[in-house]
């Protein structure tokens, strides 16, 4: 029996990737569901082509020319809720949650409660949720098997041994297009300038994310969910090459590490596979071409985010939700042009210093401290 597969999110980067895999496992898999924001010209186009179930727009003005679009064979659901009703409603074996930023939290909330496995690229989730989504998983029987690059290279690399054998783990950073610029330098960048990645071809907000290294502290509060390891034992290695993709290390002192060319189809086509392997469309490696792979340790003055990263992990409750919240609202500020780049990871760490610290918090109280991070960014950059 093939793979019924949902996927939330298949219009962005990682959605048209995940697709794209798809094609090449169509002997195992089949595409049951699929959502998206507001794109509904490229959702009706993937419809077409793949023929789910049913499909998911967020956006209610895309309901009707979407309907006409995909024709009368496929359902459509549309509105805020309607990513949460395709989960609901569609039966599946795996989700793969796609969605950028925290727009992806309640549908993937809602597959991890239906205990499916659920092959995670939104690391908001864990980031905004870990607290209750990790305790949930397990209660549940959901597997959450991990796409973002870095922690598919830590999972990869935690099947050499016992989960108690890990000594510590290092998630690997390119160091984004700033790695080398003075932080005189820095604090004058463009717009231009941080979208211009180095090794990885990705959307506009993880782009930016990268650049400030903001990524690396949403992934360190990633790891620190979905390998159940305190922040302490998680450390970040600039790695310029973006060839390692990330480092276990065990008991004994051996180091294990999952190297692969810079393309995001080899984690995606994992997580579809597992445990198995398979052919993939991704670039072969060649290390002769590589020659020489560096590490440095990153500078903490000039990216003062991974600071963030740590605290924000270590003090859990909602610090995680308030830090990507402010965050996601700040790299929209500065896209518009409205603050200065170093402003970004600025405006986020006030935003944390203010808020009302709950250390046990439900999901109501996750979603509020998420609207408040963002009318505060908003709010204390229009004063
Ligand atoms: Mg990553």
């Amino acid at each position: 029996m093939k793979k019924r597969v949902l996927l939330l999110g298949c219009t962005g980067s990682i959605g048209q990737n995940t697709l794209e895999v798809l094609a090449g496992l169509g002997h195992r898999c089949e595409v049951v569901g699929l959502a998206a924001g507001s794109r509904w010209q490229r959702l009706a186009q993937q419809a077409r082509y793949w023929n789910p179930q049913a499909v998911a727009i967020s956006d209610v003005q895309a309901a009707d020319p979407l309907r006409s679009a995909v024709g009368g064979g496929v359902r459509v659901l549309a509105g805020p809720d309607a990513p949460v009703e395709l989960v609901d409603s569609v039966a599946c074996d795996c989700v793969v949650s796609a969605v950028v930023g925290a727009a992806g939290l309640p549908a993937t909330l809602r597959a991890v409660e239906l205990g499916r496995q659920v092959a995670l690229a939104n690391k908001e989730t864990l980031v905004i949720a870990g607290g209750l989504i990790a305790p949930l998983a397990r209660r549940t029987g959901a597997s959450l098997i991990p796409i973002d690059s870095e922690h598919s290279a830590v999972f990869q690399a935690l099947q050499a041994g016992k989960r108690a054998e890990v000594k510590r783990i290092y998630l690997t950073a390119s160091g984004g297009p700033f790695r080398t610029w003075a932080a005189e330098r820095i604090a004058a960048a463009t717009l231009e300038d941080a979208l211009n990645h180095p090794t990885w071809d990705m959307g506009p907000k993880v782009t930016i994310d990268s650049a400030t290294m903001m990524n690396k502290a949403l992934e360190i509060i990633e790891a620190r969910w979905l390998f159940d390891l305190p922040p302490e034992r998680i450390d970040v290695l600039v790695h310029p090459e973006s060839v390692v993709h990330s480092l276990v290390e065990f008991c004994d002192g051996s180091m294990i590490a999952q190297l692969g060319s810079p393309d995001m189809r080899t984690p995606i086509q994992y997580a579809l596979t597992y445990p198995d392997r398979l052919p993939c469309p991704s670039e072969p490696l060649d290390l002769s071409a590589h020659r020489r792979l560096h590490f440095e340790p990153p500078d903490p003055e000039k990216f003062p985010a991974l600071r963030l990263g740590h605290e924000t992990a270590r003090r859990g409750g909602t610090a995680g939700a308030v830090l990507n919240a402010a965050n996601e609202s700040a790299v929209e500020l500065f896209r518009a042009g409205e603050i200065r780049f170093p402003e970004i990871v600025q405006v986020t760490e006030q935003a944390l210093g203010r808020h009302s610290f709950l250390a046990d918090p439900s999901l109501q109280d996750l979603l509020a401290a998420d609207r408040w991070a963002r009318n505060e960014v908003v709010g204390c950059t229009t004063c």
